[in-house]
Formats: structure tokens, C-alpha cells, sequence
């Protein structure tokens, strides 16, 4: 459309509502507006200013509702999505070793690229605009996919080089070829997708990774500025096994072996000692909460975990999903409600976390924690920052009776991601009005339900109620 006179020709303006903009001040602008330009965000401020200044080729019209820059999902292994179901209220180990494991060792990459569409789609759909995959053994497939969709992801290699016999062969790796493998990725794969994209080292969790691969792993992240994605510290039984094994506990481990740092990231984290508060704001690493994974899978990261206290100390605490096997669902305002309440309960004090905070963890915190804050960087709404942002309807009944009076509250306590109504990333409009605009998704669930069939008969797994079906 050629711009009218005066008026700079601009991709998007979304205008109207409340925009909350995460910034240095955490300002909420009332009948706010952004205007986005070749992906990025040129101007944010009031619609009565912004629209005479610009000619819009597309105007999203969000009066009335609440405009957020996209949520964060901090921890997701994507390749769960056809696994839903799978270990429901099962024991550990078995839910490993006779689910997780085999599961994911077996999947080719059609298949690890079809999962990963279906936790993208379900991500989507629920305001997340940017994940951090852990790590699996077909990273490039997880990229593909997130290039397919639009969504924005730092992907891993999955990396393991302590044997365990009670893993599939595909887990025992040596350490030369796990650092290998992941330098690898990060070459290939790293900065694709138009840079959206990127890509990360992992250790798988501490009881699987070698002293030297630690090390190494940590030499070549700080060389490429690049991040450690890392299960540390998620059940008791991981912490008496790193005593008998290491003769120390993870995070004190971790130290020694100089992986913490600024680019340490550090998944689950509820069974961390006094001491590994004050180690963790030392060395500047982030953590990452997972508080429906923990409930449902019994961790005890939420009842033992010392999260309040890693926020008082001003550590950065970031959450995630974990995976739609794993947590059951993909949606972070749920995963905020939890973060926010939960601690309440366990420390019988209605003044811990709460919303303001849960909502900072899944936006500007998490950008920070995945080195992906600079000034063209995400999870803040302001001029040269990547356009990601949702917009939220805030007409349903959980909203009322004054839906805008305290969104955060609102969205937080009351609400759910089943409000997402649009979705940009990089300026794009991936969801609009809740259509995707990326994929059919009809056509895709009837490939997701075949394979997911398919592999649930391959592992031995039933997806039926305990209840006799009629
Ligand atoms: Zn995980």
C-alpha cells in the first residue's frame, strides 16, 4: 500500500488497549500502540501518536485488550508432543527408562520434526513466542520445524559421555563425540532461520556428563558466546548420587569445575544446598523453574525447592514447561499462576512471588538468562527490540468486572494462555484472530495422531484411562 503523505510507511501497528511494555520502568501504556518495521519495533507510545505518523501496511486492532511482548517458555524438549499421556502418574525410574528414554532415542527425524510442530502450534496458541530445547539427538529437525512454524528457539545437541546401562545405546556417547556433535550444531544451525534460531550447548543432567566434558563444554561455550542449557539438582536421589559419585553436590561441582557463569543455565534446580544461593548470584547463572513438571511428576522442586529465595537474593529465576509429556500442557500463563502461588502455600506467606514477578520471568528475565537482551534483542517491548509480542482478549467472564484495571493481576490469577487472541514474531503475524497462518493445522494433527500411534505402540505404551471403556 503506498504510504499517504507525511506518513512513514510501516509492516504493523497495533494499536489500542493496554500495552505492557516490560521496560526498565515496567511502564503499561492505556491506549497504547507499537509500530514494527523488517521485524524489529521502531516506535511505542500512545495510538493517538503513533497512527497520524505512520502508514501501516497491516493494522491489528487491540482495544480492549492487553498487548504483552511474547512469552518465554525457558525449558521444553518439543519432541514430547506426540508422547502426551505416556507416563502419566508413573514412578521414577520407570517413567525414564521404560518411557522417556526409549521414546526419544527411537525417533527418526520426520518424526522429531512432526513433534516439534506439535508443541510449536500448542506453544503458539498460547502466547509463547521464543523456547530453549534442552537438547536431542536431532536438533536440526527441531530447527526445521521452528523455521516451518515461525516461532523463534535456541535448540541443542543433546550431549551424555558417562555410561549407563540402563539407557538405550544411542544415550552413550564419548566425550569427544558429544562435544563434537555440538559444536557441530552450533556451526550449522546457529543464527539460521533469519536469526531466529540459535543454538546452544547442553549437558544432559550432572549425573551424565564427565568432569571433562563439563569443562570442555564451558571453554568452547564462553569462546562462541554462546549458552549452557543444564538439568541440575531435580530429585533427591540425583544429589546423593553426585555425592557418592563426585564426592560433592551439583551446584558446588559445577563451581569447581567452573561451568557457572552468566551463560549457565540451569533447569529444575529444587534440591540446591543453603549455600548455592549465594553461589548462584555470585557467578550471575540463571535458573530455571518448572513448577507444573515438578507437580506432575513428584520432583519436589516446588515443596523443597529454594526459589523465593534465589529471587531475594536477586538471582535470575526463569520458568518453563519442560514438555507436553511431561507437564501436560505447553501453556506459561498457567505456568505463571503456579510460579506465583505455589511458593505462597509453601511458605504460608500471600506476599511471595506473586504475578508482577511470574510475568517478569517469562518475558525480560528470560531474555536475559538466554543472552538474547542487547538492544535488538527480546522479551521487553521498546524501539530496536525483535517485534514479538501477543495480544490478549480480556472480554471473558475471568476478566470482568474491570479487566484492565490490574491486567497482570488479572491475567495471572484469573486468566489462562486460552486468551492469546494474536501472535507476532519477528514481525510477523503467525497467529491472527487464532488462525495460524503458518500451517493447516487440520492437516497436520492428522499426521501428528498416525505417528504418534505408531510410536506409542512402538515403545509399549497405552494412552487408555484406568477405567474400563464402554
Ligand atoms: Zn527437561
Amino acid at each position: 500500500m503506498p504510504a499517504a503523505p507525511g506518513r512513514d510507511p510501516i509492516d504493523l501497528l497495533i494499536a489500542g488497549g493496554v500495552v505492557a511494555t516490560m521496560d526498565e520502568r515496567r511502564r503499561l501504556i492505556r491506549d497504547g500502540a507499537i509500530a514494527i518495521k523488517d521485524g524489529r519495533i521502531l516506535a511505542i507510545g500512545k495510538a493517538a501518536e503513533l497512527e497520524p505518523r505512520f502508514a501501516a501496511a497491516e493494522r491489528i486492532d487491540s482495544s480492549g485488550k492487553l498487548v504483552l511482548p511474547g512469552l518465554i517458555d525457558g525449558h521444553n524438549h518439543p519432541v514430547h508432543f506426540l508422547s502426551k499421556g505416556m507416563i502419566d502418574d508413573m514412578p521414577f525410574p520407570a517413567r525414564w527408562q521404560n518411557r522417556v528414554w526409549p521414546y526419544e532415542a527411537g525417533l527418526s527425524a520426520e518424526e522429531t520434526e512432526v513433534a516439534a510442530i506439535g508443541t510449536m502450534i500448542e506453544m503458539i496458541r498460547h502466547g509463547t513466542t521464543c523456547f530453549a530445547d534442552p537438547g536431542t539427538f536431532r536438533p536440526e529437525a527441531v530447527a526445521a520445524a521452528a523455521a516451518q512454524v515461525g516461532i523463534r528457539a535456541v535448540v541443542s545437541r543433546l550431549t551424555w559421555d558417562v555410561h549407563d546401562p540402563s539407557a538405550p545405546a544411542e544415550y552413550n556417547d564419548t566425550t569427544e563425540s558429544a562435544l563434537a556433535k555440538g559444536e557441530d550444531l552450533i556451526a550449522r544451525v546457529g543464527g539460521s532461520a533469519g536469526g531466529r534460531v540459535r543454538a546452544w550447548f547442553s549437558l544432559v543432567r550432572g549425573a551424565h556428563v564427565t568432569d571433562e566434558l563439563c569443562r570442555r563444554v564451558k571453554t568452547r561455550a564462553d569462546g562462541l558466546g554462546v549458552g549452557i542449557h543444564a538439568h541440575l539438582c531435580t530429585t533427591p536421589g540425583e544429589i546423593a548420587a553426585a555425592r557418592e559419585r563426585w564426592g560433592v553436590a551439583p551446584v558446588e561441582r559445577y563451581r569447581r569445575l567452573g561451568v557457572l557463569g552468566p551463560n549457565a543455565y540451569l533447569v529444575h534446580m529444587g534440591w540446591i544446598e543453603d549455600g548455592d544461593v549465594a553461589l548462584l548470584k555470585d557467578a550471575d547463572a540463571s535458573v530455571v523453574h518448572c513448577p507444573s513438571a515438578s507437580m506432575f511428576g513428584g520432583f519436589g522442586c516446588v515443596a523443597h525447592g529454594k526459589f523465593p529465595e534465589l529471587v531475594e537474593a536477586g538471582v535470575r529465576v526463569v520458568l518453563g514447561t519442560d514438555a507436553a509429556a511431561v507437564s501436560r500442557f505447553l501453556d506459561m500463563v498457567r505456568v505463571m499462576y503456579l510460579t506465583a502461588c505455589a511458593h505462597k502455600d509453601v511458605k504460608i506467606d500471600p506476599t511471595v512471588i506473586g504475578a508482577h514477578k511470574a510475568l517478569e520471568m517469562a518475558t525480560v528475565d528470560a531474555a536475559r538468562a538466554l543472552l538474547w537482551d542487547g538492544p535488538d534483542g527480546i522479551g521487553v517491548l521498546a524501539p530496536g527490540k525483535r517485534a514479538d509480542a501477543i495480544v490478549l482478549d480480556t472480554d471473558g467472564i475471568e476478566w470482568q468486572p474491570n479487566p484492565l484495571a490490574n491486567p497482570i493481576g488479572n491475567l495471572v490469577y484469573s486468566s489462562s494462555g486460552r486468551a492469546v487472541r494474536t501472535v507476532v514474531i519477528d514481525g510477523r503475524v503467525v497467529l491472527r484472530d487464532r488462525r495460524l497462518t503458518t500451517m493447516d493445522q487440520a492437516a497436520y494433527l492428522g499426521r501428528a495422531r498416525a505417528l504418534s500411534e505408531r510410536l506409542m505402540t512402538r515403545i509399549g505404551a497405552t494412552l487408555a484411562p484406568r477405567w474400563p471403556v464402554q
